[in-house]
């Protein structure tokens, strides 16, 4: 394998991100491909046995098993902590493998989160029901107020962990705030960026040590492979997150990662183009729906604390309706451009009732916790034309009355 000019940081770490994300971590084989090459291996092998010994003695750079270490995710983590301005990068089977990953490597039992109540249904079920069989103990707070972190905060507090902005309320926390006090009393802070991406989002400027992905979310971006990353010091990830990645496996396999690195050249474009095509659709939403919760519109009362965060808002929003389940349902029912679908960040179009979806098992207190309705609707906005989304949701409406 010849390392190409993409895998030099002194020259990658100058470049602009969707440079970046087109040929960051590039590795080429003697072959000289052009597109990354796939290695859809699990083994290696060794010219002779001093090699191997070396390798796993870690005297000797090389890879060993692609449990640890496979050439195609190797440059799709590279990639990804480039853009992310991180140190280093581990890629996961999901993103519900990075967070747990992320929690479990680094707490212990005896130890306390503090964790945004609007949050992805697993990751609350992380904090909720899976830590404390291990003994440690989580508090929820509301993430948009920055005195309930504060209050929150114990002598065994050893993590944050938010979402922003969360699924599905899309609350926005003020990162610089949380982050700061965090590092101010010892306590290491986990972002989910998944709504935003390093394109419209780089929460390390703020102070967060770990950023996890759900990458099967925008950087696939296609509906086609789950996936997860972990970015964070090149300590953290070597001390904490390697001997818990190595050892239990949730390691994302070679083909998934290619797809990802192809998925990453689009990135930008399509961040840009979906966060503007979402934009039109909720200016269209306004007025016409009772609520609205997309923080890129100056009515929301975060924007100014969003827009100083995210360089354009991204794909994802919510509304509500006021006629509960089967109204919101009556809807999903009516469209006919627009899927039926709990994903998001695809460049399709999708719609989702999260409380009998993504939010079902947090159960009906859980929901009203985490700020869920039963006549929320949340709305992914692809790459379509948004005229050909928004006379949809027109019919949609107007079928059921609206
Ligand atoms: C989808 C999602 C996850 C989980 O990711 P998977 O790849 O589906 O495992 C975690 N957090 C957020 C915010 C998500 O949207």
């Amino acid at each position: 394998m010849k390392k190409t000019t993409g895998t030099d940081r002194s020259i990658t770490s100058k470049w602009r991100p969707a440079t970046q994300a087109v040929r960051g971590g590039t590795w080429r084989s003697e072959h000289g491909e052009t597109s990354e090459a796939l290695f859809l291996n699990s083994g290696y092998t060794y010219d002779d046995a001093e090699t191997v010994a070396a390798r796993f003695a870690g005297e000797q750079d090389g890879m060993v098993y692609s449990r640890m270490q496979n050439p195609t995710t190797a440059m799709l983590e590279e990639r990804i902590a480039l853009m992310e301005g991180a140190e280093a990068c581990r890629v996961q089977a999901t993103g519900m493998a990075a967070m747990t990953a992320a929690l479990l490597s680094t707490l212990s039992a005896g130890d306390h989160i503090v964790a945004g109540k609007a949050a992805f249904g697993s990751c609350r079920w992380l904090v909720d029901t899976l830590l404390p069989r291990f003994g440690i103990e989580g508090t929820n707070v509301d993430a948009r107020n920055n005195d309930e972190w504060e209050a929150a905060i114990r002598p065994n507090t050893k993590m944050f962990f938010f979402e922003t902005p969360a699924n599905p309320t899309m609350d926005v926390v003020d990162m610089a705030f949380v982050c700061g006090l965090a590092k101010s009393r010892g306590i290491l802070t986990v972002v989910d960026n998944a709504f935003a991406t390093a394109a419209l989002q780089r929460p390390m400027e703020f102070g967060a040590n770990i950023v996890a992905y759900s990458a099967t979310k925008l950087m696939d971006g296609q509906g086609r492979v789950l996936a997860g990353a972990l970015c964070a010091s090149e300590e953290w990830i070597l001390d904490k997150l390697m001997p818990f990645q190595r050892n239990t496996g949730p390691i994302l396999a070679p083909f998934n990662a290619w797809v990802v690195l192809k998925g990453l050249e689009t990135l930008d474009l399509r961040a840009r183009q979906q966060s503007a095509n979402a934009l039109q659709v909720a200016q269209f939403l306004e007025g016409r729906v009772p609520t609205i919760l997309h923080p890129g519109l100056p009515s929301h009362p975060q924007h100014d604390l969003c827009m100083r965060q995210m360089s354009a808002t991204g794909p994802i929003f919510s509304f509500v309706l006021d006629g509960g389940r089967s109204q919101a349902m009556a809807l999903l029912n009516a469209l006919e451009v627009i899927d039926i679908s709990n994903n998001i960040g695809d460049s399709r179009s999708l719609m989702t009732h999260p409380a009998t979806t993504t939010h079902h098992n947090m159960g009906p207190e859980g929901r009203e916790e985490a700020g869920v309705g039963e006549s929320m609707l949340r709305l992914n906005v692809g790459l379509e034309d948004p005229l050909d989304l928004i006379e949809d949701l027109d019919q949609a409406l107007g079928r059921i009355g609206l």
